[in-house]
């Protein structure tokens, strides 16, 4: 029999009377004859809260324990949904991430897994029953409770379908599908049928938080196809999966980006082989991830150098350069946290040119200053200042045609 995952994020399980809807649902597709799993995230803003409650309890929460606590919402979505489909006369069994064999490494608040033994979750199949599991969560070697990293469930339920070889991965959210960018940002974005992976890898990557970017790392690498659909709407969604010949790419397939960047400014060191390495070396042992990195030669034999950071590792980057001046040697620091980076993706762009000038000159066009550029083969990024956010990302929507037809 044939497996398909469905996974249902915060927003669509909110409340008891959406979790009898998706019962419902399943109630219908039950006679499909697959086997069921269904993934689920912890209710409405339910993990958000926890938050809170852990930085009220405690200045630097213990990891394993803030995971013991995160760990707990999603135990309430999928015992209550489970309890829903048993009432409804479908056989179900509720399990916890370690419970259906989610083992990771010990890296908490952003573990990742490991391996899955999927015996518990085979096991329920053969006894006709639907499997509801907590998604964002697993054990590590030590029975720790691990958690997966904001919006992890989209990773538990690709690694399941991978680990299962379901046939497909159904990721059900607040949207009927992947648009070309935001729709809460630009009103005319528009709904993608089909992606690739390294499209939507590139998406996700550069922001695009419809999917967690691990969860398209699993599906690519395990060719599980991804389909993300609106939870409580019908439609057919979008299909991200392998890249084939006769897809002809779009030239442009969306716009993503992300507010949290911050920007370091490091002036006046040396313009000499081995400068990048003394600065940048201290801020890669410090677990700190750089983004973007530009160097200008300046005069006297010095040059400045700027680099990009995620907005929460900011204040850490800039006490290693204060720590480290003596190695590093510059003439002064500053930051800067109000920017955003907003990137073009497609894979059609490999093979046109011309798509960076046109899309400098339309934010040229739109006085949007860029601070940043980064390319690759099928992107293009710019930072600019985060009051330009909207704008820009409305203005590049209309001029690479990406609106409604
Ligand atoms: P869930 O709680 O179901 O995991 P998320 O909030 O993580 O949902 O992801 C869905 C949200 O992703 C949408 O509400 C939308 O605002 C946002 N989003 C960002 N970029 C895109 C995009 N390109 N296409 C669709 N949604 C997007
Ligand atoms: N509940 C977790 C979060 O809010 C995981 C998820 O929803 O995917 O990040
Ligand atoms: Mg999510």
């Amino acid at each position: 029999m044939a497996i398909i995952v469905k996974k249902f994020g915060g927003s669509s399980v909110s409340t008891i009377p959406k979790l009898k809807n998706i019962a419902k649902q399943i109630l219908i597709e039950k006679n499909s004859k697959n086997n069921i799993l269904i993934v689920l995230s912890a209710m409405g803003d339910t993990t958000d809260k926890l938050v809170v409650m852990s930085n009220k309890a405690s200045k630097s929460p213990n990891p394993k324990d803030y995971d013991m606590l995160l760990s707990t919402g999603e135990q309430i979505s999928v015992s209550l949904l489970s309890m829903i489909l048993n009432d409804l006369g479908i056989e179900a069994t509720s399990l916890t991430g370690w419970q259906a064999g989610i083992r990771t490494d010990s890296a908490n608040m952003a573990a990742r897994i490991s391996n899955i033994d999927t015996k518990r979750i085979k096991l329920e199949f053969s006894k006709s029953r639907i499997v509801v599991v907590a998604g964002f969560q697993g054990i590590d070697s030590q029975k720790n409770i691990t958690t997966l990293g904001r919006g992890g469930s989209d990773t538990t339920a690709v690694a399941l379908a991978a680990a299962l070889k379901a046939k497909e991965c159904q990721i059900f959210t607040d949207v009927d599908g992947v648009y070309t960018t935001d729709p809460r940002i630009c009103s005319k974005a528009r709904k993608l049928e089909v992606l690739t992976y390294e499209e939507m890898l590139e998406m996700s990557g550069l922001g695009s938080k419809v999917l967690q970017l691990r969860s398209v790392e699993f599906a690519s690498k395990y060719n599980v196809p991804l389909r993300v659909l609106h939870a409580h709407q019908e439609g057919s969604g979008t299909l991200i999966k392998k890249e084939e010949k006769k897809m002809e790419g779009a030239l442009i397939s969306g716009i993503a980006f992300t507010k949290d960047e911050a920007e370091v400014m490091i002036k006046g060191v040396k313009d000499e082989p081995g400068v990048a390495a003394k600065i940048l070396g201290p801020i890669g042992e410090a677990n700190i991830e750089i983004d973007m990195i530009v160097q200008n030669v300046g005069s006297n034999g010095l040059a400045d150098f700027t680099f990009t950071v995620s907005r929460n590792t900011l204040k850490k980057a800039l006490q290693v350069i204060d720590k480290k001046k003596k190695i590093m040697m510059y003439e002064s620091v500053s930051s800067k946290s109000n920017i955003v980076k907003v990137s073009l993706v497609g894979v059609g762009m490999r093979s046109h040119a011309g798509i960076a000038s046109k899309m400098f000159k339309c934010l040229a066009k739109n006085k949007v200053n860029i601070r940043m550029i980064s390319t690759s083969e099928i992107k293009i990024s710019v930072v600019i200042d985060q009051k330009n956010l909207e704008i820009a990302v409305q203005a590049l929507h209309n001029e690479f045609k990406l609106e409604k037809k």
